[in-house]
């Protein structure tokens, strides 16, 4: 029989929204909005340089208010496709609505154009004039991509060629990738599949599936080669007519982050390796061997813990009390979510995988979407997904649609952080010695992955680009090199990687599509940790600056929001903090560790 939990009776109510993909208020909403958006382009195309604040104010007041109408539309086409994607209605709709929104947009840009092409004394006029209140930081961080904005035309030319140019070469790079099958005793296994692998108990296994993934990529060595010089060139060009000092500086001014802040995230990171260090050293002497390599790294290390299993009920307990311990208003928020029906959680043949918040819009509220099945990491989950929620809640609340959607960079705060809330509070429930090690072996390598190896994989990507500008067409044996030396850098001598690892780089997506992002994961995480251990250490003075910051939402930059609690993150030392409370763990998971197994250390 099907084990239960009591989340599978857990479905959202979008009835707030509409009551079904046959309402016929959305294609009333819908007509509403294109009526909306031409009133809108005859009254201001053309006319924006001359606008004075208060008239920029009412424009902007129906710019949200489009958005904030067809934003209700696509998210409830968007959340009812998510918990049926086999039904075509559902299906035609999304469909329908992306053709929609994409329209709305190409009518709408001219706004975004016209402001930027104001001269700078012209606009810095409007700026300070008191009456643009909350629209001021949108409309400035705007103008940012001013000097990196060419003519209309070369704009119109790049978006025209970058279909046959950078996205034709992404989309051949998904295609080889999706396309290998890799060879498995025998067996043909999609690139998931064998990757899966590695997470076995089995040493044989994983290091047999390490030799598959190194053959696989090794057949179409040539091809991924090729693929990523043209597209680190292609990025080149493109950064040397816009005028970006760096590779990486477009991203940083997506994300929001100058790059001394950066700088000193990737400083601090890279001078802590020795913490990736000491935790390998450990995970060799609790799985007993005498050296660990590259296929040894994700090995499981569930050594003599049972899992332990969460009722729907249980989980709600503990991620609502743990909220509400860290504050009232936080924890009552978080049980609307219950209360109202705004989770779906129960499991369904054809519905989504994974987790999501959605943050649809200010007049409504956000939704959360998981695949619930007791596990620990179930709970953990919940706890961040709620996070992101609460994020969405608050600042949706406070600032309105142009300050609600926040930059990579602090995307995941409140879920990260709230994940930590719930965390300690499992760990200091739990009794079992054996247990708590698991679960901190388990956090410590989750937080690993989001901090270290993705640094080590920005070393990866400065190089790469760095290189493919000053030297020309790289080969496989140098990029290899590249990646080898990063990745080493971190493991020391913890965890050896043999030559055939070197090819490793070549699958990851994240190095064609979109350059540079990654350092946004370790931004992400080591702000939260640094956050939590402020937490620890103001206690109840550090919630209600806390709880302002995540208001503030995407209403400024991250580093002024976050100079409100005593952060400066252009301050190497503030990155040293977050690091702290890692090493706390670690030095945790040493001491559990020779309690629970005093034998592995004789
Ligand atoms: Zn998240």
């Amino acid at each position: 029989m099907e084990k239960t939990t009591g989340a599978e009776e857990i479905v959202w109510d979008l009835s707030i929204l509409y009551d079904g993909a046959d309402d016929p208020n959305i294609a009333r909403d819908i007509e509403a909005v294109n009526q909306k958006v031409e009133t809108f382009a005859a009254t201001y195309r053309g006319r924006v340089a001359q606008l004075d604040a208060e008239e920029m104010v009412d424009a902007l007041i129906q710019v949200e208010e489009i958005y904030d109408q067809s934003g209700r539309i696509q998210s409830f086409a968007y959340l009812q496709f998510a918990t049926d994607t086999a039904e075509p209605k559902y299906g035609a709709l999304v469909q329908k609505i992306n053709e929609f929104s994409a329209e709305m947009d190409q009518k709408l840009v001219f706004f975004d154009l016209e402001w930027k092409a104001i001269d700078d004394a012209e606009a810095e006029k409007l700026l300070s004039d008191p009456t643009l209140g909350k629209y001021r930081h949108y409309l400035e961080a705007e103008r940012r991509y001013k000097p990196y904005t060419l003519s209309e035309i070369e704009e119109q030319l790049l978006l025209e060629k970058s279909v046959t140019g950078r996205d034709a070469w992404s989309r051949l790079f998904t295609q080889i990738t999706s396309a290998l099958r890799f060879d498995y005793k025998g067996k043909k296994l999609t690139q998931s599949e064998v990757l899966k692998l590695l997470y076995e108990a089995d040493r044989d296994v994983r290091s047999a599936a390490a030799d598959s993934v190194t053959a696989g990529l090794g057949e179409r060595m040539m091809e991924l080669t090729y693929i990523f010089n043209v597209l680190v060139a292609d990025k080149a060009s493109d950064d040397r007519r816009r005028g970006y000092p760096s590779w990486i500086s477009s991203r940083n001014l997506a994300n929001k982050a100058p790059d001394t802040v950066v700088d000193a995230l990737i400083t601090a990171v890279t001078s802590n390796y020795e913490l990736v260090m000491r935790h390998y050293r450990l995970k060799r002497t609790l799985l007993g061997h005498d050296e660990l390599f590259d296929y040894d790294r994700y090995a499981p290390l569930h050594i003599g813990a049972t899992e332990r299993e969460h009722s729907w009920d249980d989980a709600r307990g503990i991620v609502s009390s743990a909220y509400h311990r860290f504050n009232d208003r936080a924890g009552s928020i978080v049980d609307r979510f219950f209360d109202e029906n705004w989770i779906h959680a129960a499991l369904m043949p054809n519905k989504r995988g994974g987790a999501f918040c959605s943050p649809v819009v200010p007049s409504a509220h956000p939704y959360v979407l998981l695949n619930y099945t007791g596990k620990t990491r179930d709970v953990m989950t919940l706890a961040h997904e709620l996070g992101h929620g609460l994020h969405m809640y608050l600042s949706g609340e406070a600032q309105g649609i142009t300050g609600l959607y926040t930059p990579l960079t602090t995307a995941e705060m409140a879920s990260t952080f709230g994940e930590m809330l719930v965390f300690d509070d499992l760990m200091s429930r739990e009794t079992d010695p054996a247990a708590q090690l698991a679960m901190l072996l388990e956090k410590i390598e989750d937080s690993f992955a989001t901090i270290f190896r993705q640094v080590s994989m920005n070393r990866f990507e400065d190089k790469l680009h760095t290189a493919r500008r000053t030297q020309g067409e790289l080969s496989s044996a140098q990029i290899n090199a590249f990646w080898l030396e990063t990745q080493r850098a971190m493991f020391g001598d913890s965890v050896t990687l043999r030559e055939d690892y070197g090819s490793w780089w070549s699958y990851v997506g994240h190095f064609v599509g979109v350059p540079g992002y990654v350092y946004a994961y370790a931004f992400g995480e080591l702000l939260v940790l640094a956050l939590f251990n402020l937490y620890k250490q103001r206690g109840v003075a550090f919630v209600p600056e806390y709880v302002d910051v995540l208001a503030a939402g995407n209403s400024d930059y991250p580093e002024k929001i976050l100079a409100k609690v005593g952060v400066d993150l252009n301050d190497p030392a503030f990155w040293t903090e977050g690091l702290a409370i890692l090493r706390t763990m670690i030095e945790q998971e040493e001491a559990l560790a020779r309690q629970v197994y005093p034998e592995k250390f004789a």
